[in-house]
């Protein structure tokens, strides 16, 4: 077995796709055809579920609100279910109908200016997940007002990465591994037998890696406040995980936050949830989900890891790393 995979060749593809850069690498026989079809599917994936695509199920959504619901599509509406479950368990932090203060941030960072206090008083009117109203039963969904708007930015790679599982699945593909900007998802191990090692970037030092952590059939995913933003007159940094309820960039504790677990759209949630909901409520969290691993890094650059990772992560020279215990207490 581990002959027949150290003589595979790696087939890869590099393409851009929901505003990202994605890179897909697979062994064995059927991978050039395994990744025509993985970029088919994912383009497939951007059609129905990108804001700026403007026949998407989020954008007909988005067009009609407050007006009325729209029928879309069985996979769109699983992920406006687990974006909506996310958003009713843990209250006023992951929310989709984000849009109207993404949009204002994002021509902030053109400016580099944060926008008006009243521009982000008048956005936050239109930020509620309670105004997304989903009928599984006839696949419709709706907006309660006009001007509210879907993003799924924060979920939609994970789903897609997901996905990818499915099209290796399909190919009989054994090893492979994708990076979805910055998402990442391994199928199997490495051809060698071995697990793969997957980098986790230092969130001030550019070219400077955090540590690597060892994965196999796993996803790892990253939100940080390095990842897109702009320092603003003040000093402060400004970047793109906003909090509902500050209508601001979040400002918790936390600087970075990786989630690993199998499923990959739950680590893209519960990355971003986790983000914006700090140290504390963040491990608080954390413990409803034994499934998933994290590495989660402060304001003063201290690195702390979920038990599950002690053997399976390792710090560079430049990390100091702490191990979370169970019960949410860190012991240095
Ligand atoms: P991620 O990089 O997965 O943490 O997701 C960040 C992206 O999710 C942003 O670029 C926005 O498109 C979207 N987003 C920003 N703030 C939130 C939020 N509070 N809840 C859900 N999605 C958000
Ligand atoms: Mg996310």
């Amino acid at each position: 077995m581990d002959l027949f995979f150290t003589e595979q060749q790696a087939q890869t593809l590099t393409h851009p796709a929901m505003g990202t850069v994605m890179t897909h690498q697979s062994y064995g026989e059927n991978s050039e055809d395994c990744l025509t079809t993985i970029r088919m599917e994912i383009e497939r994936l951007e059609a129905m579920l990108s804001r700026f695509r403007p026949h998407s199920d989020i954008s007909r959504i988005n067009q009609n609100a407050g007006c009325n619901a729209v029928t879309i599509n069985d996979e769109t509406m699983q992920i406006l279910l687990a974006a909506q479950q996310t958003a009713n368990t843990w209250t006023q932090a992951f929310d989709i109908t984000i849009t109207p203060l993404v949009n204002l941030w994002r021509t902030a960072a053109a400016s580099q200016t944060p926008p008006a206090r009243k521009a982000i008083q008048e956005a936050m009117q239109l930020v509620d997940h309670q105004d997304l109203r989903l009928h599984p039963a006839c696949n419709q969904a709706g907006l309660r007002k006009t001007g509210q708007c879907l993003d799924l930015g924060g979920i939609a790679k994970g789903y897609a990465a997901n996905r990818l599982r499915d099209c290796w699945c399909a190919f009989n593909i054994h090893s492979a591994f994708s990076n979805l900007g910055g998402n990442v998802i391994a199928h199997g191990c490495k051809p060698d037998g071995s697990p793969w090692r997957i980098g986790i970037q230092h969130p001030r030092m550019e070219q400077h890696l955090l540590g690597a952590v060892t994965i196999e059939n796993e996803a790892v995913v990253t939100s940080g406040d390095y990842q897109r933003y702009f320092i603003g007159k003040d000093g402060q940094r400004y970047h793109h995980i906003i909090d509902p309820q500050t209508g601001r960039p979040s400002r918790s504790d936390l600087i970075s936050v990786t989630v690993i677990t199998p499923d990959a759209m739950l680590a893209d949630t519960l990355s971003t949830l986790l983000f914006i909901s700090g140290m504390y409520k963040g491990v608080e969290i954390l413990k409803n989900y034994p499934e998933c691993e994290a590495i989660l890094v402060d304001q003063n650059l201290k690195t702390y890891i979920s038990k599950g990772l002690c053997d399976r992560f390792t710090p560079t020279s430049c990390t100091q790393s702490t191990v979370l215990n169970p019960h949410g207490v860190f012991s240095i």
